[in-house]
């Protein structure tokens, strides 16, 4: 078993982002900008946004945390939203999900501006995702590929199974694997919670990546000798062994299935690290228009 590193690749990449942030700023005369709206005090969500604001911080980006109390309004949170659109001195925008009930996530993903949308989940830049054209992909899924990359994962001609068919991990995540890129033409199954024969799906991937939020749900009798499994899942559980008060465990049973894994992500360690650089990733082009042009 190899490890696919978080930790190593996360902090390699940062490095060559912050050298081309400081040139970015040297030529701007101002940091590339993020700013992240969280609603509410999830305790997941607090600890997801800190993090992000921390790397910006690491890599030379100016991070702007606005905090609203979960009651504000749907109208009020989509007029701040408006505001962000037109400042220019503004180049990425997120809003930490999950949102309160009373405010619709769609509604507020359409609202942001595609050309600052660096979560990428706005329908333009999934779109443009699909059909292969320059956007911002989705961050979790971007920095798993982005991993693939590093560790020069060959994926061409091999089947990817994708467990999880959410917007922002599993969709994505699919359409990515069965492009006709580098990383990229795999045979794709993308499977979810009406999957038929899961298990039998499952071992017949050469590339497994486990998105479902479910703690060691894929266990070492599912996947397939040699296979490279990838284990998107963040599961908190409280504990009274560590600082924070909180365990975190992947969707992949760790223990058995690197028994069996030619590759394997950890958790934490993992795929958490890479969202982060997608995003930074995201964010950079976005303050240098390279991706839509200012
Ligand atoms: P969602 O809850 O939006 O989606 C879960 C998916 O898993 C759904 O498609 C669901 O199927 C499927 N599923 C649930 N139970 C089963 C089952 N028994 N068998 C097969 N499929 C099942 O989750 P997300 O995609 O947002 O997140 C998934 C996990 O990844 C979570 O643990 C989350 O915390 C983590 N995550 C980690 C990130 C990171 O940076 N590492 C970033 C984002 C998320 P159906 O559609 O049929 O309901």
């Amino acid at each position: 078993m190899n490890l696919l590193d978080g930790k190593l690749v996360s902090a390699k990449i940062k490095e060559d982002i912050k050298q081309e942030a400081a040139s970015f700023t040297a030529q701007a005369g101002r940091k590339p900008h993020l700013v992240a709206i969280l609603v509410g005090n999830d305790g997941g969500s607090e600890t997801y946004v800190a993090s992000k604001m921390r790397n910006c911080e690491l890599v030379g980006f100016e991070s702007t945390n606005i905090r609203y109390d979960v009651d504000i309004t749907e109208a009020e949170l989509l007029a701040k939203i408006g505001e962000i659109n037109e400042d220019p001195t503004i180049d990425g925008l997120i809003v930490q999900l999950p949102l309160p009930k009373h405010i619709d996530p769609d509604k507020v993903t359409e609202a942001i501006d595609y050309r600052k949308d660096v979560d990428g989940f706005h329908p333009i830049n999934l779109g443009r995702m699909q059909r292969n054209l320059p956007c911002f992909i989705p961050a979790t899924p971007y920095g798993i590929m982005l991993m693939l990359e590093h560790y020069g994962i060959e994926t061409s001609g091999k089947k990817a199974v994708v467990v999880g068919r959410s917007n922002i991990v599993g969709s994505p995540m699919s359409i990515l694997l069965a492009r006709n890129s580098t990383p990229g033409n795999c045979t794709v199954t993308l499977t979810h919670s009406r999957t038929a024969n899961l298990k039998e799906e499952i071992l017949a991937g050469d590339i497994v990546v486990a998105a479902i939020g479910r703690k060691n749900f894929v266990t070492a009798d599912m996947v397939k000798e040699g296979a490279v499994v990838i284990d998107v899942g963040i599961n908190r559980e409280e504990s009274a062994e560590t600082k924070s008060g909180f365990k975190l465990y992947g969707d992949v049973d760790f223990e058995g299935v690197s028994k069996k894994a030619s590759w394997i992500t950890p958790v934490p360690g993992g795929v958490g690290l890479m969202t982060i650089v997608g995003l930074l990733k995201n964010t950079l082009e976005a303050a240098k228009g390279t991706i839509y042009p200012k």
